[in-house]
């Protein structure tokens, strides 16, 4: 561990493997924990390999079986003291979080609340797993349905959320009584593990939860996939990696519930408040240097506003103050990686190839190393690479579009079905747009859509399933029919 991160209590540089800290591992290798904002390395890990994983899965499959015979209530209080446990560290978390992802303090601290609320909402919600009674189909027959916990889950997250995205997966697992094999991202393991020791000192029961930290993702998502003590896979993460994993799960019939890729439209029409859209093309295009799965890909703007939302959307951008995440009052942190500044630089250059214009921003931040300028492009046109492709950085590229038909058209006219958003005050074109698009979440006259209280997933190749909600419950558990006869 990095000076800084020793300071960090829940800094911890270890795997946790069948309720065991392991700083050793079969493969005897181990690999390093950048902070994208210094590049300096920050933490070294041990390289878990297909021993870890079976192990924790072995782990989990005996753990589980006490788990579901547990009340939901019993399940309840520990989620709820994980719960307090991190709300009461919100600001260590958001410390390592910082360090390990970039993202600014302010939003680290949110994006653990965010996580945290998780936890309590799955925790509420594990005491309402409620079944039925059907009437029956003949006289002597009487019906009932029950729901059961699923069972071991394999879940795999991204380092662009890596406290929430495994606060989702595992507050409605544990809720359900199922257990949970978890493989952070290699960039951002240590939230994971963070969480992993506020759980145990909860006192959830070992082998219940196992994070296991490697560079070898491939292997561990074999071991899901091929293990059928696993029953079921949740992913965050690209739409590529999605279709390896659902193929790899097709053998045994996986069930998977998958959280991809998104290509998200904002659209502002004539008759918006022009300073709310603004402010909402902020939050939900520049919100983790426009590295979310729910960032405004594509901001389609009617021709009558067009110019005023340029000129007002670069006036506000050119205010955002960039720098490393831990410095005060910082609003857009480092990308993750080079590979990251490369997509948007690409993104920008075919845009501006093909007739697009820089606004503002444009290229690298002066600082150097992986900051990037916020971005506003203008005369983006459909045959521009950033139309098509998730850009994953602060670029907000400017569309003109004339008509409702039309738009709703180009917003539809992708594979990717996960956030969108639009800007009106006309109560029946509202009803309108937000029924015509083909989209799991439809922001309207808002940029931020992210709670524990609704569900949230995308439609056609963004994913499958819904997490958070009074249905997130349901991708963890199984009906069982349960037919009673000679009464
Ligand atoms: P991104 O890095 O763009 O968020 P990825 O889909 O590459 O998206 O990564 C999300 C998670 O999936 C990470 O934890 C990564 O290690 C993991 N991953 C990448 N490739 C595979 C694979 N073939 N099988 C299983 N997991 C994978």
């Amino acid at each position: 561990l990095s000076d800084k991160l020793k300071k960090a209590d829940l800094a911890e540089p270890r795997a946790y493997i069948a309720g065991e800290w392991r700083d050793k591992v079969a493969s005897g290798k181990t690999f390093d924990v950048v902070n994208p904002a210094t590049g300096d390395v920050i933490a070294t890990l041990p390289d878990c390999g297909k021993e870890e994983v079976e192990e924790a899965v072995a782990a989990a499959y005996e753990a589980q079986k006490a788990w579901a015979k547990k009340t939901g209530k019993e399940r309840a209080v520990i989620l709820r003291k994980l719960y307090d446990l991190m709300v009461e560290n919100a600001d260590d978390l958001a410390v390592i979080l910082t360090a390990e992802m970039g993202k600014p303090l302010a939003e680290a601290r949110g994006e653990v609340l965010y996580g945290a609320a998780y936890i309590e909402w799955f925790g509420e919600e594990a005491k309402r797993a409620y079944g039925d009674i059907i009437p029956g189909h003949q006289a002597d027959k009487r019906i009932m349905v029950i729901r059961q916990p699923v069972g071991v889950v394999g879940a795999i997250t991204p380092w662009n959320f890596p406290n929430a995205m495994l606060a989702r997966k595992m507050a409605p697992a544990l809720a359900a009584g199922c257990s949970i094999v978890s493989k952070p991202a290699q960039q951002t393991p240590l939230s994971a593990l963070s969480m992993a020791l506020l759980a145990e000192r909860a006192g959830l029961p070992k082998g219940l939860l196992s994070v296991v930290t490697s560079t070898s993702s491939s292997t561990v998502g074999k071991v899901f996939s091929e293990d059928d003590r696993v029953r079921k896979i949740t992913f965050t993460g690209s739409t590529e990696v999605g279709r390896i994993l659902m193929r790899q799960g097709a053998d045994q019939i996986k069930k998977m519930g998958l959280e991809l890729g998104g290509n998200a439209p904002f659209i502002v029409f004539d008759d918006a408040d022009l300073d709310a859209a603004v402010e909402g093309a902020i939050a939900s295009k520049f919100r983790n240097a426009g590295q979310t799965c729910v960032c405004a890909n594509r901001l389609y703007v009617q021709a009558g506003v067009y110019d005023a939302f340029a000129e007002k959307l670069s006036k506000r951008v050119a205010g955002l103050k960039v720098g490393s995440g831990m410095e005060d009052g910082v609003e857009i942190g480092p990308m993750i990686e080079k590979a990251a500044v490369d997509k948007v630089e690409d993104h920008i250059a075919d845009a501006t190839a093909k007739g697009a214009s820089v606004k503002l921003g444009g290229k690298s931040h002066e600082r150097g190393g992986l900051f990037f300028e916020p971005t506003v492009l203008t005369g983006v046109t459909p045959d521009m690479k950033c139309a098509r492709e998730e850009t994953f950085g602060p670029v907000a590229p400017l569309f003109k579009f004339e008509n409702e038909d039309d738009v709703v058209a180009m917003a539809n006219d992708t594979e990717f079905g996960l956030a969108s958003y639009f800007f009106s005050r006309d109560a029946a074109k509202i009803f309108r747009v937000a029924e015509a698009l083909e989209y799991g979440i439809v922001g309207v006259n808002t940029g931020l859509i992210s709670t524990e209280v609704a569900p949230f997933g995308g439609v056609k190749q963004s994913g499958l399933g819904r997490e958070g909600s009074k249905y997130g419950l349901d991708d963890y558990t199984e009906l069982k029919y349960i037919c009673l006869g000679g009464i």
